[in-house]
């Protein structure tokens, strides 16, 4: 009977659409699934991304460029996985398309990391409270033969504002993402759901670089307070942002430079484990809304 009457009502509403003037019934369609607006789960590398959407039940896969979008259910609720490849340029293009193709209700980022806070272990876990780009840098002026100073080198905010970065003071300080409060309060829900070490929240740090300098690492870390390094994170986060989509970063240390801890790429399952169980419990919320 429920059925019946919402085929009614999507028929009543697709005249009156046309009625309106409406030309396309997909976008109707569109409309009818905005109810349901998918999570969408982004993972840099196959073995970040493909895990994730083998759980999905009714999987279709569509491409865009070098993205690929694994659409699917998990708990009856549209989740959407998307293989961004790695790196800032890729994941800010593949959050765009996702964005105006696919209207996410929420957006996580998620993979491996570097450890920048040494008291974080290989297969701990960090809940973005807050992203920040450490790779947009103004630096000090110095002439021909004084040499390179990066440790003087200063924060540039690009989103500070349409003038010149290089002359603007108001772009000389750190732009931190928050991370979506409800998306927080749906992964600290789940936190011991994680066996293989802990869940903590903390800051993300992006950019095209993989740091192994441990000085340069503590700089960072004493600097913008990182708790770890990746590439992508700080991509998305500003791309969610400019669309007003909730986002956050959820990120498994894969290596740890500041304490010995040796790259081990079964991490990244993991976190996907652990991300499955943050979906379902976000999905869980929605639902009781
Ligand atoms: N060792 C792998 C690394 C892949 S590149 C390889 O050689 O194939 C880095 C990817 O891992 C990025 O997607 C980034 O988000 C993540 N990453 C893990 N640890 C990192 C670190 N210490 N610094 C920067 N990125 C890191």
């Amino acid at each position: 009977m429920k059925k019946k009457l919402t085929s009614l009502a999507a028929i009543a509403a697709l005249s009156a659409a046309m009625l309106a003037g409406c030309s396309s019934a997909a976008k109707l369609e569109t409309k009818a699934e905005g109810a349901q607006k998918p999570i969408l789960i982004q993972g840099p590398m196959p073995i970040e991304a493909e895990k994730f959407a083998e759980r999905l039940d009714k999987v279709k896969v569509e491409k865009s460029g070098n993205f690929v979008f694994y659409k699917g259910k998990l708990d009856k609720y549209p989740v959407i996985v998307a293989k961004t490849g790695k790196g800032m340029e890729n994941t800010a293009a593949a959050t765009a398309i996702a964005i105006e193709k696919y209207d996410p209700a929420a957006i996580i980022n998620q993979g491996t990391s570097g450890g920048h806070d040494p008291s974080l272990n290989v297969y701990d876990i960090v809940l973005g409270e807050r992203t920040v780009n450490i790779g947009s840098l103004k630096t000090g002026h110095l002439e021909e033969g004084e040499g390179i100073e990066p440790t003087n080198w200063i924060p540039m905010d690009l989103m500070a504002s349409e003038g010149s970065a290089g002359e603007d003071p108001d772009a000389e300080k750190i732009r931190y993402y928050d991370g979506d409060e409800n998306l927080l309060a749906a992964a600290n829900a789940v936190k011991d759901k994680h066996k293989k070490g802990k869940v903590v929240e903390g800051t993300i740090g992006s950019a095209d670089l993989w740091n192994n300098e441990v000085d340069r690492i503590n700089w960072f870390h004493e600097n913008y307070g990182t708790s770890v390094e990746e590439m992508e994170g700080a991509a998305a986060a500003q791309i969610a942002g400019a669309y007003d989509v909730p986002f956050l970063g959820i990120r498994i240390l894969s290596n740890n430079k500041t304490n010995g801890g040796q790259y081990d790429p079964n991490t990244a399952a993991a976190n996907q484990d652990y991300v499955y169980e943050v979906v379902k419990q976000y999905i869980s919320e929605i639902k009781g809304k």
